[in-house]
């Protein structure tokens, strides 16, 4: 695996202990480092570690998934992702979305208001940040970036 980073001195790595993206000073590969946002002690690997599985999974024994991957904004538009909808479009007052966000870019959270069907702002999730929003009176919801722009971000949707 190849990775990429604007340093050519650092590389880029996962914190094993929450995920975070980690650039490295080369000269620490091979070493004990401190994670600088979760304190977690972890080795440099020489070989950049696996990342979370992109897309969608179930997480624990109740009705969750959880969703870990890169987004990126379209570069003429506000591209959109659905994550949760009702099939009869009922209000989702009974699930909420715990949204963590890795950066660079900026995650939003918003959804299709019940009554109106006009889409409403449920959240603006910053890098470093971790949001829980409960879905009330929406029948739809969705995140996205904004235009050109990227961001690594976890949801994880459980049902109350
Ligand atoms: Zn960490």
């Amino acid at each position: 695996m190849t990775v990429t980073t604007n340093r050519p001195d650092r590389i880029l790595r996962i914190c094993p202990a929450c995920g975070r993206e980690l650039r490295i000073p080369l000269q620490f590969v091979g070493q004990e480092v401190q994670c600088r946002f979760c304190n977690a002690a972890f080795v440099v690997s020489p070989q950049a570690a696996a990342e979370p599985p992109e897309g969608l999974r179930f997480v624990g024994s109740g009705v969750a998934f959880e969703i870990v991957r890169s987004w990126t904004g379209a570069p003429d538009e506000d591209r959109r992702s659905t994550f949760l909808r009702h099939p009869t479009k009922q209000a989702l007052s009974d699930f909420l979305v715990a949204a963590e966000c890795y950066g660079p870019g900026v995650l939003f959270l918003g959804g299709l208001e019940v009554d109106s069907g006009q889409p409403v702002s449920l959240a603006k999730v910053k890098p470093g940040d971790v949001r829980i929003v409960p879905l009330v009176n929406v029948y739809h919801a969705y995140f996205w970036v904004k235009r050109g722009q990227r961001t690594r971000a976890r949801l994880i949707v459980a049902r109350l």
